[in-house]
């Protein structure tokens, strides 16, 4: 199977308009999970930069994320681990809350998810205004973890997102 292309992963993405509310355009990545190639192609490119060894565990973002990031896991043969909606993990957590355009969310993760110093990659479905991805960081950060990389399949360039997550490289296979 020759790898896809960027384009083509770019062209299996649905958007959906007026999803979950009036006025959001809904990027729906299940296209490119159902189909093996583009699914394996874009976790390939998500790690790209990293062999086994140079990376301890790479973190999901609760739900779509976790997705991508179980995959990176096992293609770079590390562990993987979930940053979750509040009340969602059962041991001892660190949580750390975020604005929405309307109202307020909440993200936990384990205090010993991983040990102090470990180098994590964190993976998400899309970067949209940074809010989650920022506060996944800070919890990161609570547990001593070295953020090697956020990476996403989808970025929304016109929402800036990436400003909130500076110090700290970003890399996205699709943009809008
Ligand atoms: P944000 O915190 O604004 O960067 O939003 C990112 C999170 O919300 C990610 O976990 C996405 O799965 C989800 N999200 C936000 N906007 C969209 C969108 N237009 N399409 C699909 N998912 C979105």
């Amino acid at each position: 199977m020759p790898p896809p292309t960027i384009a083509e992963i770019a062209q299996a993405i649905r958007n959906v308009p007026d999803f979950p509310k009036p006025g959001i355009q809904f990027k729906d990545i299940t296209p490119v999970l159902a189909d093996p190639r583009l699914f394996a192609g874009s976790i390939a490119l998500l790690t790209e930069r990293y062999r086994p060894g140079d990376v301890d565990a790479v973190v999901g973002i609760d739900a779509r994320g976790f997705i991508f990031a179980a995959a990176a896991a096992f293609h770079l043969r590390t562990g993987f681990v979930p940053v979750r909606k509040k009340g969602k993990l059962p041991y001892e957590t660190h949580e750390q809350s975020y604005d929405l355009e309307y109202g307020s969310n909440t993200i936990a993760i384990h205090i010993d998810a991983v040990q102090p110093g470990s180098r994590v990659l964190l993976l998400d479905d899309l970067l949209a205004t940074g809010g989650t991805a920022a506060a996944a960081a800070a919890l990161l950060r609570k547990i001593g973890a070295e953020i090697l990389e956020m990476g996403f399949v989808v970025e929304l360039d016109f929402l800036h997102g990436r400003d909130r997550l500076a110090g700290c490289p970003v890399r996205s296979l699709v943009h809008y």
